[in-house]
């Protein structure tokens, strides 16, 4: 990549009007490299076909475009397919597609590895190189559209940011991400069909709140005990699960939109009697919902999945209670796609 080259999506479509009318051609060329660059996805200056190749060429000479590309597809017996997606700087980030009959959904990243520690999670081990830029998170979208047009007849329907990397430690990103996906010339998908999910930060939980986002929210809750949580996630102790809920309290009387706890169940770490009245009791701070999720191995004995037993007894006790309880079962789980398994392993 040549240093002096300025990435063209960094600039707005103002600043690429401005840009055309200093050189000397129109304003409204601005829109149309705009367009490329957003809507049609452009590679290369090349692919611009109603611009001139003198114009082109000046791009060229000024810009580079650093799109994501696609190294690696694999497509999972079920239907879920996982890219290897390559950055401008070779390093590599994974995003997968889920079909269901009902649904497409994109698993995206955010960051290149992870900041947090999660103990049961294979991304962490990765530690966090770098931040994603918001194109390359919406370039991670538009390539799952891609594939989901041609492998499934449909476009994407839904957006979960559950790939690589703690979303709410690249906050800005990821919005100007989803501003893009859900405008106009992007996907034009409602917010309501995009899901955040974070391990819980209590500042940014309330950040997104005053900045009144439209999407929803998810927790990756798995203990509502302070020392089970901490001993599975570590960073828990600088934000214990008081500030979190307060965090929560102020989300739901700023937004009216009711939050998703992600949960797995251990063996001998979250099964006991005590671990689901602690669950109980947090779910009766703001409105929510439960899906339990189905833990995917990660080449580690410390964790495993509990018994069918003690998962009955979560769901019975929280049924009884009126919490709604889903049981999500992992998809893409031959080709390591599913939830935490992501680790550039290919
Ligand atoms: N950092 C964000 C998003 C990435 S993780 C977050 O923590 O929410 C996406 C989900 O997968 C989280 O709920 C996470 O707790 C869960 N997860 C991580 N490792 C897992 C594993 N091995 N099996 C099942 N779920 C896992």
């Amino acid at each position: 990549m040549d240093v002096k080259k300025k990435d063209i999506r960094a600039l707005t479509k103002d600043q690429l009007r401005v840009f055309f009318r200093e050189n000397g051609d129109k304003p409204f060329r601005g829109n149309q490299v705009y367009e490329w660059l957003w809507s049609k996805g452009a590679h290369s200056f090349d692919d611009m076909t109603n611009i001139s190749k003198v114009t082109r060429q000046m791009l060229e000479e000024n810009f580079v475009i650093n799109h994501i590309r696609v190294d690696q597809m694999q497509r999972s017996t079920d239907g879920t397919i996982k890219n290897a997606v390559r950055l401008h700087d070779g390093l590599i980030v994974e995003s997968v597609l889920i079909p269901t009959p009902t649904r497409t959904t994109a698993c995206v990243s955010s960051q290149v590895g992870c900041s947090l520690d999660c103990k049961f999670c294979a991304t962490a081990r990765l530690k966090r190189m770098r931040n994603l830029n918001a194109d390359e998170i919406y370039d991670q979208v538009m390539a799952i559209d891609k594939e989901s047009k041609l492998y499934h007849n449909r476009p994407l329907s839904n957006i979960v940011f559950m790939g690589m990397g703690e979303p709410l430690m690249n906050y800005n990103n990821v919005i100007k991400a989803i501003d893009k996906i859900t405008s106009t010339e992007g996907l034009g998908m409602s917010p309501k069909r995009i899901t955040l999910s974070t391990s819980g930060v209590p500042k940014m939980i309330k950040k997104m709140a005053d900045d009144e986002v439209k999407f929803k929210l998810a927790v990756s809750l798995h203990s509502a005990i302070d020392d089970v949580r901490t001993s599975i996630m570590p960073f828990n102790q600088t934000f214990p699960l008081s500030d979190l809920q307060e965090s929560l309290e102020y989300w739901y009387k700023k937004t009216n939109s009711r939050i998703t706890y992600e949960y797995v169940v251990w063996n001998g770490i979250n099964d006991r009697q005590e671990d689901i009245d602690a669950l109980v009791r947090f779910c009766s701070y703001v409105p929510c919902k439960v899906n339990l999720i189905e833990y995917n191995p990660i080449d580690d004995d410390e964790f495993q999945q509990a018994s069918t037993k003690a998962i009955d007894n979560y769901i019975t006790t929280l049924e009884a209670r009126r919490i709604v309880v889903n049981v999500r079962r992992s998809r893409g789980k031959d080709i390591d796609a599913a939830c935490g398994q992501l680790a550039n392993k290919s």
